[in-house]
């Protein structure tokens, strides 16, 4: 015993020398080169907009075997993957997705919402501190500032040391703005109008990179003013609708919302260049750049992993358009299908197969168009918001003889605390008041007030959700919901925004270097999905990530 200790203590002692002598340079390189060569050279992320779980399954035989299919085959499968705040949009969508947390932290609301402070109406990423780059229109006038919280991608430039790139794109600004995060060295998003170009702003850049000034003059997007029919025969699409029915909008210029659309003939009396937003090609678009931008910023060429988001926004407003039951949203879907197959094929070729990391979402599903649930005999319906209003403000009038209603938005009631502390009324008296009214109105399924929401912890059901998307120090005094497939909304096309399930299930899919083949219906939530990315990476989580945790079962 005492000599195989023996033998030991010298042979730690002649590794302790050993170690020694070795300078030190060589022996970090060693380690670190080991570590980098095991991880990701690319996480890409992408958000579809208002995708519904069920797509994936509703066109399943429409679908190609390299887009949505390789996800499914190759990677891993979140079945049961929801939304876990209220409400359920985009801004807020693409900020919890990002940055493992809801509302409650990163305090991005909703997409617009009513500024307690400056007393009125303020957009997620509107910034008057920053200039448009690539365009003169205030179109560019954006950053992240209003979120509150890191995200994983601002995580990993702090980790490599800002080597590591962030880039995010989108058709929609806030789509690539807040995934990139604060630290992101570009996001890029799409101009319509009269000019069709991808646009930046000043707090990224002071110039458009030679890439995107090409990518804009290549005239990318005028090729795609063109008649977008179905791309298989319609006769095969039997997993949606008529085509003619009396549930979708269609656009301005064409008597019905029924294929083929010529955007060349219907691009003036639809915002320009912006109709192409409006359509499957808005998704192409956005894949073009995307590929153009893994060559334009060399991204996944290094040892420093780098981060791109890409944000497919054009769903979105399809399914507002003509409602998620329409040809139109299958098509756009076996087209997405295929521009999502392109992708993969370009990450394979420049990044190389098994060197990046993929994970697919949506920020918010949405619910089928209520005209058409009431035609099936499925409870459903409209929203009179003005009537609603009207019926609070005199209750506050015959009450206290004063109205104290600010603003309503987002499913928020705002007070009018000033007047209220002035006529020495109690603010939760106030709050009660009007919860107990409205919870009497017809549409109206929850009401809570603020104080109740900062007072009681709700661990489950609608409750906890709407309480994860309450915000302290940004949200209204009221809070409510509507009942199932309620909405205020026109009687044509989808909408979104509740804690139902129609609303909440959204797909959620890895692939890539790191990734096991697989799938799960156990119930994940869209802020598992930072915290997932971060222990892929092994760096730290998003500051505000404290609600989500890492998906084990799908890391390698
Ligand atoms: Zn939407």
């Amino acid at each position: 015993m005492k000599k195989i200790s023996t033998l030991l203590s010298v042979a730690i002692f002649v590794m302790a020398c050993k170690a020694q002598e070795q300078p030190k340079v060589s022996e970090t390189t060693e380690k670190s080169s080991y570590y980098f060569t095991h991880k990701s050279k690319l996480v890409v992320g992408i958000i579809v907009d208002q995708m519904r779980y069920d797509y994936l399954t509703r066109f399943y035989n429409k679908y190609g075997e390299g887009g949505f299919k390789r996800m499914m085959n190759e990677g891993f499968n979140c079945k049961n993957n929801h939304f876990n705040y209220v409400p359920t949009k985009t801004a807020p969508g693409h900020a919890s997705v990002f940055s493992g947390t809801t509302p409650k932290y990163h305090g991005i609301i909703a997409n617009d919402w009513y500024d307690k402070d400056l007393k009125k109406s303020v957009y997620c990423a509107g910034d008057e501190s920053v200039n448009p780059v690539g365009t003169t229109s205030s179109a560019g006038k954006m950053s992240p500032h209003r979120m509150l919280t890191t995200t994983f991608a601002d995580e990993n430039r702090l980790f490599t040391q800002m080597r590591g790139k962030s880039i995010g794109v989108s058709v929609k600004d806030r789509g690539a703005i807040l995934p990139a995060g604060h630290s992101a060295n570009a996001a890029y998003w799409f101009y319509g109008k009269d000019q069709g170009d991808f646009i930046s702003s000043t707090y990224y850049m002071n110039d458009l990179p030679q890439w995107v000034k090409d990518f804009n003059k290549s005239d990318a997007a005028e090729s795609y003013l063109k008649p977008w029919d179905t791309y298989y025969n319609i006769e095969t699409y039997t997993e949606s609708g008529t085509d003619l029915n009396d549930f979708e909008e269609g656009f301005e210029g064409k008597e019905t919302a029924t294929f083929p659309y010529d955007l060349n003939v219907l691009k003036d009396k639809n915002g320009g260049f912006d109709i192409i937003k409006a359509t499957a090609y808005g998704n192409s678009i956005v894949a073009d750049f995307a590929i153009a931008a893994l060559s334009g910023e060399q991204l996944g060429q290094d040892n420093d992993t780098d981060v791109l988001t890409v944000s497919f926004s054009s769903t979105d407003y399809v399914g507002h358009n003509f409602g998620v039951n329409s040809k139109e949203i299958e098509d756009t879907y076996i087209r997405l299908d295929l521009d999502l197959e392109r992708f993969y094929k370009a990450l394979d070729e420049k990044v190389g197969k098994g060197n990046y990391t993929v994970f697919l979402t949506a920020d918010h599903a949405a619910v089928d168009v209520p005209a058409y649930l009431q035609s099936v005999k499925i409870p459903a319906g409209y929203v009179n918001t003005k009537e609603e209003r009207a019926q609070m403000e005199s209750f506050l009038q015959n009450k206290y003889g004063a109205n104290f209603i600010e603003n309503i938005s987002n499913n928020q009631i705002f007070l009018d605390r000033a007047k209220i502390a002035e006529m020495n009324l109690e603010l939760e008296d106030v709050q009660e008041a009007l919860v107990n009214e409205i919870i009497g109105y017809q549409n109206i399924y929850k009401a809570y007030s603020a104080t109740t929401m900062s007072t009681t912890s709700f661990p489950i059901g609608l409750e906890a959700l709407l309480q994860k998307g309450y915000n302290q120090k940004r949200s209204g005094d009221i809070i409510f919901e509507y009942n199932a497939a309620y909405i205020s909304y026109g009687r044509k096309g989808s909408t979104h925004g509740s804690g139902f399930d129609y609303d909440t299930h959204v797909p959620l899919l890895f692939f890539g270097k790191g990734i096991k083949h697989g799938q799960t219906f156990d119930k994940t939530e869209i802020t598992d999905i930072a915290p997932t990315m971060s222990a892929l990476l092994d760096i730290s989580f998003p500051n505000g990530a404290i609600i989500g945790k890492p998906l084990e079962f799908v890391l390698d």
